[in-house]
This record gives structure tokens, sequence and C-alpha cells, in this order.
């Protein structure tokens, strides 16, 4: 069962999306050449407390013996997909993209969205790898309305990926979001259109394609966390939190 969240679950998930949309568009401002990704977790972490709400990723572990997750923000630095641990020992520079994922709760609800940036100037490659995929991402929204299916979102993020001679990371998934930052559903970023669950005004679904420049295999560092490609080439990550509403949708991780 999909849950089905009231309008006035929705309002609360729409203040706590918006608190990650405002972070997520300071630390864009605050990305260049020689910052560490640990200055920008500090920088997230003053403002979400600022806002009185709270990390839905800090000491996060989906399961008892994994090791909590130390940041606020995930920060993912080229060739990783997501998840990277952000640190002072990692510096920013000239050419880097940089995917930092976000999410709080506030008044007990939460808002998921990520985005991927440039450092400084960037090779023509990545600049379209980020395209197409923040485009994967809005074609996936678009179908996040009635009568679609959830793979229908899946189909749509899938098909624009690699029409453009991307590949699809096929090992992690969006989800459903409310109370918990992981609900039901998964939402895969390939799939058959016309197939899974009819979607329903009230689903809120965080929708975050990981696109690769080569090929669609992961693999996972040392530290338990942090996410590559299996061949070391880039990857870039968008996400949004939307929720389907009697009029159509809504993404509300936006600004
Ligand atoms: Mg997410």
């Amino acid at each position: 069962m999909i849950p089905l969240k009231t309008p006035a679950e929705i309002e609360r998930m729409r203040r706590a999306s918006k608190i990650v949309a405002e972070i997520l568009f300071e630390l864009a401002e605050v990305v260049k050449p020689g910052v560490t990704t640990g200055y920008l977790n500090a920088v997230a972490e003053k403002e979400i407390r600022r806002r009185g709400a709270v990390s839905a990723f800090k000491g996060y572990k989906p399961f008892d013996d994994d090791l909590p997750f130390p940041g606020v923000i995930c920060t993912s630095v080229n060739e990783q997909v997501v998840h990277g641990i952000p640190s002072e020992r990692v510096v920013l520079k000239q050419g880097d993209i940089v995917s930092i994922d976000l999410g709080v709760i506030c008044e007990g609800y939460c808002g998921d969205a990520a985005t991927t940036l440039p450092v400084g100037k960037i090779r023509k490659e990545a600049r379209r790898l980020l395209q197409v995929t923040e485009q994967s991402l809005w074609e996936g929204i678009l179908r996040c309305r009635q009568p679609f299916r959830l793979h229908d979102i899946s189909a749509a993020v899938q098909c624009n990926a690699e029409s453009h001679g991307f590949s699809v990371v096929r090992k992690y998934f969006g989800h459903g979001i409310g109370k918990a930052m992981h609900e039901e559903p998964a939402v895969p970023n390939f799939g058959e259109p016309g197939t899974g669950p009819r979607l329903e005004p009230g689903m809120v679904l965080a929708i975050e394609p990981m696109i690769n420049e080569g090929v669609a295999d992961t693999e996972v560092l040392d530290d338990r966390w942090t996410v590559t490609t299996a061949d070391g080439k880039l990857s870039a990550h968008f996400e949004h939190t939307v929720a389907i509403t009697e009029r159509g949708l809504e993404v509300l991780s936006r600004l």
C-alpha cells in the first residue's frame, strides 16, 4: 500500500521541502573552487537549525549494522554517484561537478531534494550530463499525475537519459516520502511504461534520477557510504519532492 497524505500533511511537507529548496539555493552560491564539502555541510547545518528544522540524514542508518551517516548533506564529487560524506579534506576544484543532496524534517514531515552543480567552468560533456539529468528528472515529474502509473515516471526518466547516450543507475531508487524519508513505493529510474500502481492524489514521491556518463554499474567505497561509478566516469543526481494533488502535481521542493 502506498500511503496517501491529507492536504494538511502535504502543507507540512510543503514547508519542509521549501526549507530544503532554500538551503540548496544558498549552497549553490557557496560552491566554488577552493571550498570544501565539509564547509558546505557546516553552512547547511547552520541553515537547517536557523529554520527550526532537523536533518533527515545525520545519524541515518538504513540497517542496524550500518554506520550512521555523519553529514546533514551528501556531497558526491565527479565519479561519486550518491551518499558522499562531506569532509574538510575534500576541496572542490575548477572543473569538478558536485551533487548535493539534502533532507530535512520539519513539524514531523520530511522534504528531500538534490542538485548537481558545476565548480567553476566545466567541460562540455559534463555540462551535457547535468542538463540531461535535470531534464530526465522533469520528464519524470511531468508524469506525476493521473492517469499515469508509477513506472510511467520511471520510463520517462530512462528514455530521456538513454536517448542522450547516458546510462541509468539501477541499484538506487527514488521513493515515497512523508513522516519517514523513505516510504513506499520505490521509484525506479527505469521501467516499463503503463505498469505499476496507478498514481493518486495524496501520493508524495521523491523522484531522483542518478545518471552516468559511462556504465550504469556502481561500487561502494570503504567508507561504506560513498557510491561511485564502476568505470570512474562522471555521474549526476537531481531530485525533487513531488505531491500528486487533485489539480495535478506540485513540486514541493522548488522555490
Ligand atoms: Mg531521496
